[in-house]
């Protein structure tokens, strides 16, 4: 039988499913802030304008949740893309630090607090996350990195040598690991909507389907147009992420909206599962391929993620893909089943970070570049910040780059030529590896 190709998480937790309010009779005529995109950043985001005073009206062109918020992997943790040295020549010393605290800490401690105030129930958890790494040249590097990075900001840290790593996951595919042990999984469509009923419960008016088409400039706010009809509105924030559409070209022609994929195995017998996950921490690696697994929140399943490609691709392509993939690294589950596999878009940015910014008057917080579940909740409520003029509206992602390139004219047509480089550079390290 063919995989669902919904995500395993809509088995517990449908997308927009307890929003009878979703579809109010009319739009309001006007409102203080319309917020584009009902992901985690437009709920968080919606959230904390409503919290202060604002009306707001949270559109989404699908159901609420239909983006990378509901079809992600589940892991909750910072990071950063760039390295040390990277980022500090681009920024300089203060606001390199400044992102890397956000990013590994403040983000975190962000949604934490946000599941505990509003009571999220999400499956939320804090058991680790195991960072394998490819090559004993990688490790190295890793733990000169992290010493490094100790050194700026408060990290719980642990670099597991390959003698030891059978403890935290059942493979010698990996070079030793870098445990991280702060950062957790949850359920990431209950922990969606636990931040859009948030948002509602703090008055926000959520509407969807309600595709804005287009967003005019009219006198000193803006006329937002959707097929239900225009909303006057004093402030936007596009919070569309890797599903920003091409009446946004100046913001979608900065991102780059890279597929990932996801599968899901049946039941898997407990002595299995602890040998293949004793550690039950969440795996990521450092191959460009970049594979990702953990446990479903029950402990029964093996949630497994990867670029497949990093275009389009068909799901059943995707899953024979994710299929070796998963026994490379575990050979012992060649042949199980898969029930869910599903894919979903991310938003990177040329410069590997997200940006909050204005562009044409409206605001935006996007280009989570494969990282959000902490993120874009916690930039969703500083760009609102920022929209009220708020003391603690502060963030060091105001200053990060948000180029295009004059090749990116709106539709990624590079990605599949992307894909094949990458693909040659982790054959060219494994041939590395062999020799
Ligand atoms: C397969 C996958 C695995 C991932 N795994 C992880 C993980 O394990 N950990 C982690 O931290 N992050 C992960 N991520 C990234 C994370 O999911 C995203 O960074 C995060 O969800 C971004 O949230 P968002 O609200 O900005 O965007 P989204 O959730 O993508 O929401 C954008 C919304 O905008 C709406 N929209 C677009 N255009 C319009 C318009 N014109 N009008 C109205 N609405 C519009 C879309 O319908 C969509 O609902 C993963 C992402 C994917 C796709």
């Amino acid at each position: 039988m063919s995989p669902k190709s919904d995500p395993y998480w809509w088995d517990a937790c449908l997308p927009g499913a307890s929003a009878e309010a979703d579809m109010p009779a009319e739009l309001p005529a006007k409102v203080d802030v319309v917020v584009v995109g009902a992901g985690l950043t437009g709920a968080s985001a919606a959230r904390t304008l409503a919290k202060n005073g604002a009306s707001v009206l949270l559109l989404d062109a699908e159901t609420p949740g239909f983006g990378g918020s509901t079809r992600n992997g589940g892991m909750v943790g910072g990071g950063h893309r760039l390295s040390i040295d990277e980022l500090t020549a681009c920024y300089g010393t203060e606001t390199a630090h400044a992102l890397l605290r956000e990013a590994h800490c403040d983000s975190l401690a962000f949604a934490k607090g946000l599941i505990a105030e509003e009571a999220i129930d999400c499956d939320f958890h804090t058991h680790g996350r195991f960072s394998g790494q490819r090559s004993p040249a990688v490790y190295e590097e890793t733990a000169r990195n992290m010493e490094r990075l100790a050194r700026i900001i408060p990290i719980n840290v642990e670099m597991v040598p390959r003698a030891e790593q059978r403890r935290e996951i059942g493979t010698d595919f990996y070079s030793g690991g870098l445990l991280l042990h702060d950062h957790g999984g949850l359920h990431p469509a209950k922990y969606h909507r636990g931040v859009l009923d948030a948002a509602r419960r703090a008055g926000a008016v959520v509407s969807a389907p309600t595709p804005v088409e287009k967003v005019i400039g009219s006198g000193s706010g803006y006329r937002v147009e959707t097929p239900r009809g225009p909303v006057m509105a004093g402030d936007v924030l596009m919070a569309t992420n890797g599903y920003t559409r091409q009446s946004f070209r100046p913001l979608m022609r900065r991102i780059i909206p890279v597929s990932s994929y996801v599968a899901v195995t049946a039941e898997l017998p407990e002595e299995l599962i602890r040998t293949i996950m004793p550690g039950r921490r969440m795996i990521v690696e450092t191959r460009n391929r970049h594979c990702y697994y953990r446990l479903s929140p029950d402990g029964k399943r093996l949630v497994f993620g990867a670029r497949a490609a990093m275009h389009q691709v068909s799901q059943e392509t995707a899953t024979r893909t994710i299929r070796g993939l998963m026994t490379e690294i575990f050979p012992v589950l060649d042949g199980i089943d898969i029930t869910h596999s599903w894919n979903g878009r991310l938003g990177f940015t040329f410069a590997m970070l997200p940006h909050v910014g204005r562009m044409d008057g409206m605001w935006h917080a996007m280009g989570f570049s494969g990282s959000g579940n902490a993120m874009a909740p916690y930039l969703g409520h500083k760009v609102a910040l920022a929209m009220l003029g708020h003391k603690d509206a502060e963030t060091a992602f105001m200053k990060t780059e948000f180029p295009t390139r004059f090749w990116h004219f709106g539709r990624p047509w590079f990605l599949p030529i992307a894909h094949a480089l990458y693909r040659v550079l982790d054959i060219r390290d494994d041939l590395r590896r062999a020799h």
